[in-house]
């Protein structure tokens, strides 16, 4: 093991306080301190044990520090995560990484003029559903797959108050849209070649509260890739048709089923009769035919994020999450909105 790596964080909220336990788990790293801009969530640090820097600089004028993870509002990450180069550091920024592909260049320049290390926290390419959703596609157990559906849906509108608006970076795109979009482009392994979207503003007029969008794919996979958050019913958290079977896994704990075809039908099927009328292509499968495949599970540690962290501080590994797919993310992300504001299909 190479030398152990410290990591401070900046931004103690929600994910701040996420970031600090998992590092006091990972003996390839230790947690330096944090610092937030109010005092109260400073205060909150040290009654759990965790020194807590009393301004920005006096974090950044730390030598013993090599990494600062930076989970403050997204409208935010820009100035920090510069900052945090130019002190000598590398920055991890939260996701979304930024708000447009412009901005996203400035923080790309500032790692490349530091030498300093920039990445991104895409921590959902360790949700074990993803993985699974990936295997499936990838096992040929479906045959040839032609349509991927992944879909988070909740029914509580938009949470907290900086998501609420759009200065600081919210809406549901960037929020949740840019998880879906980094585990889309994993699985697939390449750029679409269109997307199609529509936002939704049910709950908030400011921001998307949700989307829908659509992604064609060379090879004739169509990639939908939807967040809600006016779900009381939730659909499948992915729904994956291929010409042999059909995989649905339903939630995040992993339930669901594949679904796959073991031989032709012999006889013709029996028709579904309704109170106004009869269906032989809706009519189920004959039981004979189709066979039900368990959803496999997959061991996946999200603590792998931050080892890989240490390694390239270390010189030992390369970064996981590039500058290039955070520039594919943010463009798909801005084609997203080009898509719903113009009510086109958008080439990317
Ligand atoms: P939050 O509102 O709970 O916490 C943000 C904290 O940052 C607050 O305590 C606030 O006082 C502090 N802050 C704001 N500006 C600051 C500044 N300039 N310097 C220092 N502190 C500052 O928000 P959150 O839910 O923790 O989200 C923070 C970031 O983490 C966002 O970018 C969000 O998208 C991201 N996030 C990522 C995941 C994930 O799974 N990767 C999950 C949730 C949030």
């Amino acid at each position: 093991m190479g030398k152990i790596v410290n990591v401070a964080v900046v931004g103690y909220g929600g994910m701040g306080g996420w970031h600090t336990r998992l590092l006091q788990e990972i003996p390839e790293v230790r947690l330096a301190g944090v610092y937030d801009i109010l005092p109260e969530r400073n205060k909150a640090a040290e009654e759990k044990g965790i020194k807590a820097y009393e301004s920005l600089e006096a974090l950044l004028a730390d030598p013993e520090i090599d990494v600062v993870t930076v989970a403050i509002p997204n409208d935010a990450h820009k100035e920090v995560c510069i900052k945090v180069m130019e002190a000598g550091k590398a920055a991890i920024s939260e996701k979304p990484v930024t708000m447009s592909s412009e901005v996203l260049e400035e923080m790309i320049e500032a790692s490349n003029r530091t030498g300093q290390l920039f990445t991104v926290h895409q921590n959902r390419r360790w949700d074990e559903d993803f993985r699974v959703a990936d295997q499936i596609v990838k096992s040929g157990d479906l045959g040839r797959v032609f349509s991927i559906q992944s879909r988070v849906h909740g029914s509580r509108g938009i949470p907290g108050d900086w998501r609420n608006t759009k200065e600081h970076g919210g809406g549901m795109v960037l929020d949740w849209g840019v998880h879906l979009l980094d585990q889309m482009n994993m699985m697939m392994g390449k750029m679409p070649k269109t997307v199609y979207a529509t936002l939704s503003n049910v709950t908030n007029e400011e921001v998307d509260d949700g989307f829908t969008a659509m992604f064609t794919f060379d090879g004739g996979v169509v990639f939908t890739v939807e967040v809600g958050t006016s779900n009381f019913i939730n659909l499948p958290r992915w729904y994956i048709q291929g010409l042999n079977g059909t995989a649905e896994i339903t939630d995040w704990d992993l339930s669901g089923k594949i679904v796959i075809a073991t031989a032709d039908e012999e006889h013709d099927a029996v028709p579904i009769v309704t109170a106004a009328g009869l269906t032989k292509t809706m009519a189920p499968r004959t039981p004979e035919t189709i066979k039900e495949l368990p959803i496999p599970r997959i061991d996946t540690d999200i603590k792998d994020y931050y080892r890989n962290i240490a390694k390239v501080v270390n010189g030992e590994e390369k970064q996981i999450v590039t500058h290039d797919q955070q520039r594919e993310l943010m463009h798909l992300m801005e084609a997203i909105f080009e898509s719903a504001e113009g009510n086109k299909v958008v080439t990317l």
